[in-house]
Formats: C-alpha cells, structure tokens, sequence
C-alpha cells in the first residue's frame, strides 16, 4: 500500500504501524503511528522501548531529538523509494 510517512512526511511509500508506546509497557489499545521503514528503524536504533514509554511517545518529542532532528534533514532529502541502510546508533551497544 503507497502511504506517507508521518515522521518524515515523504511519499509515497510502505508505512509501517509504530507503538507509540511500545506493547510491552501497555501500549497495544494506545495510539500508533504509520511511518516508513527508515523512520522506524531510525527510532528503535535510538530510543530504547523504556525511552518510548517514558518520554518519546508523540511524534513532536522524537521530531524534537537533537539525533532525529539531524535524522530528518537528512532522510527527506532521500528518494522515497530507494531503502535506506540506518546506521547502528552507539546508545544502543551493550
Ligand atoms: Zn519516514
Ligand atoms: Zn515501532
């Protein structure tokens, strides 16, 4: 299905369903948002699901990330339909 993207606004393109508020910390009934596959990935490499939980569930706040405001310059400029590799963010090396 051709969407557009609600982070990075790009279409058309393959969204996919986020969990504003991951599943694991009650957000199956909470609201979801429809982003492509780059801005999902982009996200999940950055904020860990207790991020989300705790802070990151609108997409004003994730747009307002020092990381995904840097992020979003950068993928909109990106063809929307070639797929975009997401570098491995450091924050989430154990
Ligand atoms: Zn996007
Ligand atoms: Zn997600």
């Amino acid at each position: 299905m051709e969407e557009t993207c609600e982070l990075c606004k790009r279409s058309p393109l393959k969204t996919t369903e986020h969990h504003l508020i991951p599943r694991e910390f009650g957000g199956v009934e909470g609201p979801t948002a429809w982003l492509c596959g780059a801005c999902h990935r982009q996200i999940h490499a950055l904020f860990t699901n207790a991020e989300l939980a705790a802070f990151y569930h609108t997409l004003e706040r994730l747009a307002d990330h020092p990381d995904m405001i840097k992020y979003l310059c950068w993928v909109k400029k990106q063809d929307p339909e070639k797929r975009i590799t997401t570098r491995k963010s450091n924050r989430k090396k154990r």
